[in-house]
């Protein structure tokens, strides 16, 4: 909390008070109910088969939740970089709240701050936040701020300044409104699935890794983004801030780990600017355009002048 408050705050940060104890509490919930679910997950399945439905959900909510928060929370609600129905926009915003990553309204002014303040002091969640002293220590203490250390740090970003335009949004209203219901909803659904595939046995089974471990898993792919994609990769879009590109991470979070084309072009729809950039999740985009369920979409690219 010291290193943070010794800076000075730009508008929209507001340091400690009930509002940090609020994002601490809600954060320990929905970090600490999946790792707990996990842990539980790895001694049931020492002595019990897994099931195929409850594997294939695992897979299947891992896919449903991620495009929600990568297409959904980040491309449509943050960034606005194409234009769709309010049906499709309140399903893409379902499927992001299915992530047990808090409300679309507090998800969007967090990433919005690390936009603006990219691995500056302010930034909400930059692995350059403390100097980099000899010991290695020092690495993974940022690190690990990056990646889950600063949900429960003393900062929170406001709304009212860094996302506005969510407050006046009917539907990004709703989302904020019902989060907790949506967060059940987000276990309740593979359960429910389960129990009529499979029965009571398949249902639990569900829970546990199309519920628990899902969550917990896509946690840490998200957060990567935060720690790993401004830490390895190569920059070959800009060099204004440390972001990377990560085919690694590519991979596992369909197509945002091309995390320096996006930051060298926030507004674009699409992260892949070269052949071989696999972004699943601009040609999920491109196919909903050629069905004209989207439009206006933005193919805006910046290679920075400054590059060697
Ligand atoms: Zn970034
Ligand atoms: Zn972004």
């Amino acid at each position: 909390m010291s290193d943070i408050a010794s800076d000075v705050q730009p508008r929209g940060i507001i340091l400690g008070g009930p509002a940090a104890w609020e994002k601490r509490f809600v954060n320990a919930l929905l970090i600490g109910a999946p790792l707990v679910g996990t842990l539980y997950a790895c001694h049931y399945f020492r002595s019990n088969a897994v099931s195929g439905i409850a594997l294939i959900q695992f897979a299947g909510w891992y896919v449903i939740s991620g495009v929600g928060i990568g297409i959904g929370f980040h491309r449509l609600f943050s960034h606005k970089s194409f234009q769709t129905y309010p049906a499709i926009k309140l399903l893409l915003g379902i499927a992001g709240s299915l992530a047990f990553q808090g409300s679309v309204v507090r998800w969007i002014a967090d990433q919005r701050r690390h936009h603006r303040f990219t691995d500056q002091p302010p930034d909400t969640h930059t692995p350059h936040r403390f100097p980099l002293l000899a010991r290695s220590w020092s690495r993974a203490r940022n690190l690990w701020h990056a990646h889950v250390g600063w949900m429960f740090d003393a900062s929170t970003t406001d709304p009212r300044v860094f996302a506005p335009d969510l407050l006046r949004d009917p539907i990004a209203v709703w989302l904020d409104r019902w989060y907790f219901a949506l967060t059940a909803l987000s276990w309740l659904l593979p359960y429910g699935v389960g129990f009529l595939v499979g029965g009571s046995e398949v249902a639990f089974q569900s829970i546990l890794l199309g519920g628990c471990v899902r969550t917990a898993a896509l946690h840490h792919v998200i957060w990567a983004v935060n720690s790993i994609g401004h830490t390895w990769g190569s920059r070959p879009s800009t060099r204004d801030d440390e972001s990377r590109n990560n085919w690694v991470l590519a991979a596992f979070t369909f197509g945002e780990g091309w995390h320096n084309n996006h930051h060298a072009a926030p507004r674009s729809a699409y992260n892949n600017w070269r052949g071989y950039e696999l972004d699943v999740n601009g040609a999920i985009i491109r196919l909903l355009e050629r069905l004209h369920l989207v439009w206006s979409v933005n193919r805006h690219r910046k290679i920075s002048s400054e590059l060697p």
